[in-house]
């Protein structure tokens, strides 16, 4: 039996229905690619998004003709049956969008806010200071999202000029880091300050480079009780993305830090979105940490398996369990945490069928043309000829329904 992760205890945050923050699930989000003033493609795809397991989603909020859509976007969804909390992602103009545009200001659950580029200094905190009181007077909590690639360069400059006169100088690399950690915390401060609620904040210090980004959160994690939204940013294209975010989320998500993630997968042309969010969701479950959806266990096959049908057989039944959720979830509470084997030979078949709830070895090159399935450990039938794949799936679908 592995040992629960013991989760850092932060405030919980309440973004529209969702909790965020210490034992509270860990939220899925993800983020539209739409023109965010293309307000039909615009809530289609955060429908999309919400249908495929995102708990919160994030839309662009970068132009008047945007801002003037997100009212519309969110009665769309509304009246599509979607409920799923709408974030304002904010930068530079955020402060001029948000007073022009109240209904915007009121149909958003949460906003982004950027202290690299909202500025700082007079102008810069008047700015910051009219987001906050914004989200002080809409009742909504924001997430302050520092970013390496939008670091606030005043504070950049002056952590380096503090590290230049110290007795023991940090590297510049320690320094950058510090440099976005210390622009979430005083940003933090400054919003409580001016009269926002502690419990209406959420943290982020996003990099590209996953070394960084543990160490950042580490820190982060340490220096306050903020819950904290976790990803590596510009993660990358294809496997490349994946790989790194899994790679960093991981550590994390293992020490307890992270309490909302999202993995930012660069999608190929035409590619759905959905991806990141497969990605995130396989990512929790294979921790522990969630369950969403039954996972298959397979084997990569090897020189005993030279059909592909035992690919295929595990593959078809992955989807149909995806496919299944929407309805089963509701039907069979538990469901999510059903583990399926498709194995595909006599050699870990039945060992990996035996551990699973259901499981089914294939019979290998050269071996009896037979596959044993196994329920709860003990094998109940024999499957054999052509019909293998519709006689497992009805096995499983009897197994869930019981
Ligand atoms: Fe190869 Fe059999 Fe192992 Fe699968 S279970 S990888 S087919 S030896």
């Amino acid at each position: 039996m592995s040992t629960p992760i013991r989760r850092r205890p932060t405030r919980q945050v309440r973004v529209g229905d969702c909790i965020v923050g210490s034992d509270a699930p860990v939220v899925v989000q993800s983020m539209t690619n739409t023109d965010t003033a293309d307000a039909e493609a615009t809530a289609l795809q955060v429908k999309e998004l919400a249908d495929a397991g995102s708990e919160v989603v994030r839309i662009t909020v970068n132009s008047p003709e945007a801002a003037a859509r997100v009212a519309e976007i969110h009665q769309r969804l509304d009246d599509l049956g979607c409920k799923v909390p709408l974030v304002g992602d904010f930068h530079f103009n955020g402060d001029r969008l948000l007073r022009e545009y109240p209904d915007c200001a009121r149909a958003l659950a949460k906003y982004r806010i950027n202290p690299g580029n909202v500025g700082r200094g007079a102008k810069g905190d008047d700015k910051f200071a009219f987001m906050i009181r914004t989200a002080i007077e809409y009742d909504k909590p924001v997430r302050i999202g520092v970013n390496w690639g939008s670091l606030d360069q005043s504070l950049a400059t002056r952590l380096m000029d503090e590290n230049s006169r110290s007795a023991h100088p940090l590297p510049p690399d320690a320094i950058m880091r510090e440099a976005l950690i210390v622009s979430a915390l005083e940003s933090a401060d400054k919003a409580i300050e001016l009269g926002l609620s502690p419990d209406k904040i959420i943290l982020s210090c996003k990099v590209s480079h996953v070394q960084d980004l543990i160490a950042v959160y580490r820190d982060l994690g340490r220096r306050c009780d903020f819950p904290l939204h976790l990803g590596l940013t510009e993660a990358g294209m294809g496997s490349k993305g994946i790989v790194a975010s899994t790679a960093a989320l991981a550590v994390l998500l293992q020490e307890g830090i992270g309490d909302t993630i999202r993995i930012s997968l660069t999608p190929q042309p035409g590619e759905s979105r959905t991806k990141e969010i497969i990605v995130a969701q396989e990512i929790l479950q294979t921790m522990g940490l969630r369950s969403f959806t039954p996972l298959v266990t397979a084997c990569p096959g090897c020189g005993r398996t030279t059909s592909t049908f035992f690919q295929e057989l595990a593959d078809r039944i992955q989807t149909y369990l995806r496919d299944q959720m929407p309805v089963w979830r509701l039907q069979y509470p538990g469901v999510e945490s059903l583990n399926v084997a498709v194995m595909g030979c006599v050699v870990n078949g039945p060992g990996e069928s035996k551990l699973a709830d259901i499981g089914i070895s294939l019979p290998g090159t050269g071996e009896v043309p037979v596959a044993p399935v196994y329920v709860d450990g003990e094998k109940t039938v024999t499957l054999k000829g052509e019909h293998i794949a519709e006689e497992f799936k009805a096995i499983v679908d009897h197994y869930v329904a019981s």
